[in-house]
């Protein structure tokens, strides 16, 4: 049967309502689970659900199931193949926010031996709008919570338990009137948004923090690096960033699946640029609508179209 509420759990195709774990769930106590977020961006003329860089999602959920011991009965591949398979079930005509969850789904809490615990898989599909309004320039504000270093916890892939942090963060930016909050590094340099790498133009130059500022390897930010180079002939520059050149740059703008490219116009009561969406910004957020959408032939192999076979 087609239709809209269906999951995947325990190896297979479940109604949503069906898709349970018991609450001695290890994963639901102490965060014991790589997820990932994708999206599927609709295309209307063509009728269909482009899905971006989706194997390149799922490579970074295997690594992240490599740390915590996850091991999972599916390659790169499969899981893929059952993401594909369960969209077109759900037979959505619109956006949608892909979940796939790697967990400990063994049921036993006193236990903090990863190796000695069950783990299974599962993925949802949910109808997904905008996450940020990216039609103008957000303001920001840098936390009081520091980005966790690797040595604390992995942060190069996306473990459950390290999006504390990011929540935290997220909700201390809210509610004090912001849109979003930038984390340092426990050092105080920059690292990136609550769930979104950041880059700064400063005479046409354009950088990002490094890996070992504990930024998350984003998929759009690796993008963004790829169209800059290509599209834009600006080669992005790696390298550690100082908060106050935030304060005194050009443009500073965030990526990720959930935000695409977002602008950041204020910092912390002070004004970036002009305030307004950036040039170069602005010509970024094009570019990138159109690739994520299969509207750009040359960066095809980055989407997966899915045309909707249910209803
Ligand atoms: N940093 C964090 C903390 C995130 O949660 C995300 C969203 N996944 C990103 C960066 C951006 O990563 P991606 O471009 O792969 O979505």
């Amino acid at each position: 049967m087609a239709g809209q509420g269906w999951a995947f759990l325990g190896g297979k195709q479940v109604r949503i309502e069906d898709a349970k774990v018991n609450i001695m769930t290890h994963a639901l106590h102490y965060g014991t689970s790589a997820f990932e977020g994708i999206r599927g961006n609709w295309n209307q003329e063509q009728g269909k659900t482009f899905i971006f860089r989706l194997r390149e999602h799922y490579e970074r959920l295997l690594r992240g199931s490599k740390i915590l011991k996850i091991e999972l009965p599916y390659s790169a591949d499969d899981l893929c193949k059952i993401t594909v398979d369960l969209l077109d079930r759900c037979g959505y005509r619109q956006d949608v926010y892909i979940r796939p969850l790697a967990f400990k789904s063994a049921e036993r809490v006193a236990n903090l031996k990863l190796h000695e615990l069950d783990s299974d898989f599962a993925l949802m599909i949910l109808p997904f709008g905008s996450y940020i309004d990216n039609d103008r320039a957000i303001r920001c504000q840098s936390s009081s919570w520091r980005r966790p270093e690797d040595s604390m916890m992995p942060t190069g892939v996306k473990l459950t338990g390290l999006y504390t942090t990011s929540i935290l963060a997220k909700t201390e930016a809210i509610m004090a009137g912001f849109d979003e909050a930038i984390l340092l590094t426990n050092d105080g340099h920059v690292s990136e948004g609550s769930g979104e790498n950041l880059f700064i133009v400063q005479n046409g130059r354009i950088s990002t923090p490094g890996e070992t500022d504990n930024c998350l390897l984003g998929i759009t930010r690796d993008s963004v690096i790829t169209l800059c180079r290509k599209e834009l002939g600006i080669e992005v520059i790696e390298r550690r960033i100082h908060r106050s050149e935030l304060y005194l740059a050009d443009e500073v703008f965030l990526t990720g699946t959930a935000a695409h490219v977002t602008s950041v116009g204020e910092l912390d009561n002070r004004r970036i640029g002009t305030g307004a969406i950036g040039k170069l910004t602005g010509q970024i957020q094009e570019i990138y609508a159109r690739v994520v959408t299969g509207r750009n032939p040359k960066y095809l192999h980055w989407c997966t179209g899915v045309t909707p076979a249910g209803g």
